[in-house]
């Protein structure tokens, strides 16, 4: 079996607290080899930094402000971000992005934290992990001038249609997929754009412990885990009329090469 790559899971939020190496195991148990950490502001970069270090084999993370705490970030936020980019252990800068969804920070906040991430990514040369929801022209506007200094971007988490895709990819961006895709309601739009992604520029994450795909076992618990990612590829590979062995070698490949992952 090819081995899975995690790109995006909060594995320091406190519901992984009590067991975090039985959720570890059972991710490895089923096929996840390694895990990417999402540092969602400074206090949790600094944690996922701190987890990956102690299990450089199984575990990377991302040094980043979310845009949802967009009105903390400061100059020491910024210093502690570049700080942790200097470490082996982290691979990416953010999660950083817009989230227009839900607006804890106001848009100007987010778009001032966003342009001072893509500063750093650029200044560092780490790839970028964007986060964004509801607000993909807004994203667009803002990253498309940075992107010749920048050496990579992915949208986690994608949840859009073939046709933010489409400017997401022309961007040169990787697209994320996580458990949103087995919605067959409010994930309609995602399965379409899945069909057409190439398969040179697709991840697959779980963004544990949110988003437990709709569709999972009865019995599955409420809170997401690692270890549900080959449901997430199972789910992307029927979509794409391919092989879970396909569509999981591609993924795995495109993370190693994207993160520089050995
Ligand atoms: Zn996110």
């Amino acid at each position: 079996m090819i081995e899975l790559i995690d790109i995006g899971l909060n594995l320091g939020h406190r519901s992984f607290e009590k067991d975090r190496a039985a959720v570890m195991e059972r991710a490895q148990a089923a096929g996840v080899g390694h895990m990417i950490i999402t540092g969602t502001s400074a206090a949790a970069s600094e944690a996922a930094a701190a987890l990956a270090r102690d299990d450089r084999a199984r575990l990377s993370s991302t040094a980043g402000t979310h845009p949802h705490h967009a009105k903390e970030f400061s100059g020491a936020t910024a210093e502690t971000i570049r700080s942790l980019a200097a470490r082996e252990e982290v691979v990416a800068i953010g999660e950083c992005g817009l989230d227009f969804n839900r607006n804890f920070s106001t848009p100007d906040d987010q778009r001032a934290c966003l342009r001072a991430q893509l500063e750093i990514a650029a200044d560092v040369q780490l790839p970028v992990f964007l986060h964004e929801r509801d607000a993909h022209e807004a994203l667009c506007e803002l990253v498309e001038p940075a992107l010749p200094r920048l050496a990579g971007l992915v949208v986690h988490c994608f949840t859009g249609g073939p046709e933010q895709a489409e400017r997401y990819l022309a961007m040169g961006a990787y697209l994320g997929i996580t458990g949103w895709v087995c919605d067959e309601r409010r994930g309609q739009a995602l399965r379409e754009a899945v069909t057409m992604i190439p398969g040179d520029r697709l991840m697959l994450e779980t963004d544990a412990p949110f988003l437990t795909p709709r569709d999972a076992p009865k019995g599955t618990p409420r809170r997401n885990e690692p270890a549900m990612l080959p449901h997430v590829l199972r789910a992307v590979a029927k979509l794409r009329g391919q092989t879970p062995e396909a569509v999981a070698a591609a993924a795995t490949a495109n993370t190693r090469r994207f993160f520089g992952l050995a």
